[in-house]
């Protein structure tokens, strides 16, 4: 799923400049017309560099430097910051703009990456797995899509969540609900949940359902054409939604901003509907 025609070097400039291929994570207005980018390459990990003059509607670089554009960038090296000089769209991912849900999705998506991605460290499969997701999103693809990119970032980054034993004390979980404590690192047994780290506050367990282990335990041991089959209710959905969040967080040690708005959108459709 990686695409294998990443960096390269533009010959005959030496080091001076680089060429990359490159999703565009986010974007900051700075100076009179510039934006301060940050992007995910395949071989180059996550960069930051200036776009000058990018927000002047005549730009060469209007459409191409966009939050959630797959581009191809030829990018000098600065002294402090490095600067876009070319930027082409290899794919604009429009349905995911055309949809203010597709594109709360892809931003989330974008800032998860930004969150867990380490500067300057190369992780082609991660790169693989925005761009694989990002067309998901872009086809219509929605829960199953976001819950197995989430499970997916969780283990290329080395925070993947233990479904399989209990993560406090190892012992086998038996086939019913169980807890669930980031704090532990995964699913919790019942002994577990009852015992007296949690009473003391040490490990914070939520519950989770039997249905839900099973589901996260298939789309993290499944390769994304066999785990899209899993068909989500809405409660479930939801279920595996709030428990990763969870997770994330705790990893993260922050919210993820762009939930809030998932989350705004879902009540004011819920209104609408
Ligand atoms: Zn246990």
């Amino acid at each position: 799923m990686t695409q294998e025609t990443g960096a390269e070097r533009a010959a005959g400039t030496a080091d001076r400049l680089y060429k990359t291929e490159a999703i565009i994570l986010k974007q900051l207005p700075t100076g009179e017309a510039d934006r301060l980018l940050t992007f995910y390459t395949p071989y180059l990990g996550k960069l930051r560099a200036i776009a000058r003059g990018a927000r002047r509607p005549k730009s060469k670089l209007v459409g191409h430097v966009e939050p959630l554009v797959h581009v191809q960038l030829l990018v000098a090296r600065g002294r402090n910051l490095d600067v876009v000089s070319q930027a082409e769209t290899l794919e604009p991912f429009v349905a995911i703009r055309s949809s203010l849900e597709a594109t709360s999705r892809g931003l989330y998506c974008a800032e998860l990456m930004d969150a867990f991605a380490p500067d300057g460290y190369a992780n082609p499969q991660l790169f693989g797995l925005l761009l694989a997701t990002l067309g998901r999103l872009n086809t219509g693809e929605t829960e199953v899509a976001l819950r197995w990119f989430e499970l997916r970032l969780l283990h290329l980054t080395g925070f993947r969540p233990e479904l399989h034993q209990c993560a406090q004390c190892g012992n086998a979980l038996a086939m019913e609900a169980c807890g669930f404590s980031p704090e532990a690192g995964g699913a919790l047994c019942s002994g577990c949940r009852g015992s007296a780290a949690v009473q003391a506050g040490a490990l914070v367990p939520t519950r989770m359902s039997l249905n839900a282990l099973k589901s996260l335990r298939y789309l993290q041991a499944n390769d994304y054409q066999e785990a899209r089959r899993l068909r989500l209710p809405m409660p479930l959905a939801l279920e595996l939604e709030g428990l990763l969040r969870f997770y994330i967080r705790h990893v993260l040690e922050r919210d993820v901003r762009s939930t809030a708005f998932l989350d705004h959108l879902r009540r004011v459709r819920g209104r609408e509907g």
